[in-house]
């Protein structure tokens, strides 16, 4: 079976040197793999959403030199999947009318096996999950195991604002896409055991899974839109994806010997190695 990663974007800002890394590696990984690397903008967070920032993304990695294969799927044109998804997932959900400040990192369950008392009450859906453990084997991580009822409790697939959590759009792309190499960035590998039990639960196939350090700033806080990383510059390209390669722990020839963005993916490409990246704590939260 061909190898098909991807990378895909939240358009809430510009891309950054954090969001080029995890772009980088998952690129070099798929295309080490001899396989296809997909982009997908994950737009469905309209109110976060900045105006013309994922036709910037998209431009600067064309800038950067990254080839995608096929078109550019969009979250926001895939809303009948999502729904479908959900119907198949109802025999395990539940409409929740809590507010989320209620509760801490976990939710309790409070709303299980309690029918909405006014069906058109502001309500979102919740997965229904239990407590055994759910584990995969992170290609940079190593094994990695969640208990979700006791460490998340049943989680909103279905937000009370009527947008799709990114847990289920997420799982049902990369099913629809084929995607069978997850590489992206370390902050969510305490996510990755909700998307096995919503594969599971869907009948999708699991995805291989790589989770790479994080690019944290001098305040030792992820670069993130949310803290208003800078976008990165593409002024100094080859500079740029040299420091790219060298924070995933790769060799790599000074940018100066390099005279071209050709000439760098292809030497990027030969020589990936996904085991010289080291693994990084992920921040709590
Ligand atoms: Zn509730």
């Amino acid at each position: 079976m061909p190898t098909i990663g991807r990378f895909a974007p939240s358009p809430t800002g510009p891309l950054h040197f954090g969001s080029l890394v995890a772009a980088t590696a998952s690129y070099l990984a798929a295309r080490r793999a001899g396989g296809e690397w997909l982009l997908r903008i994950e737009d469905l967070d309209k109110p976060r959403e900045q105006t013309g920032a994922a036709d910037t993304i998209i431009q600067t990695l064309a800038d950067f030199g990254f080839v995608w294969d096929g078109d550019i799927l969009y979250q926001s044109q895939r809303l009948p999947a999502y729904q479908e998804a959900l119907a198949n997932l109802k025999p395990n959900t539940y409409p929740c009318t809590c507010s989320r400040k209620r509760f801490g990192a976990c939710y309790p369950g409070t709303c299980r096996d309690k029918p909405l008392s006014n069906p058109a009450q502001q309500h979102s859906i919740r997965l229904r999950t239990h407590d055994q453990p759910i584990c995969f084997t992170d290609q940079i991580y190593g094994k990695y195991c969640q208990r979700l009822e006791s460490v998340l409790g049943d989680f909103v697939i279905l937000r009370a604002d009527g947008i799709f959590a990114y847990q289920l759009a997420v799982v049902v792309d990369d099913a629809f896409q084929g995607v069978n190499q997850i590489v992206r960035g370390a902050d969510l590998l305490d996510n990755t055991p909700r998307h096995l039990y919503l594969q599971q639960l869907l009948g999708f196939p699991q995805p291989s899974y790589a989770h790479v350090p994080l690019v944290i700033d001098q305040q030792g806080q992820k670069l993130s839109k949310q803290n208003l990383a800078p976008a990165v510059s593409t002024e100094k390209r080859l500079d740029t994806l040299v420091a790219a390669l060298r924070f995933l722990g790769q060799t790599c020839p000074d940018a100066s010997d390099l005279d071209t963005l050709n000439a760098f993916w292809d030497w990027a490409i030969a020589h990936w190695n996904m085991a010289s990246v080291t693994p990084q704590i992920p921040p709590a939260g």
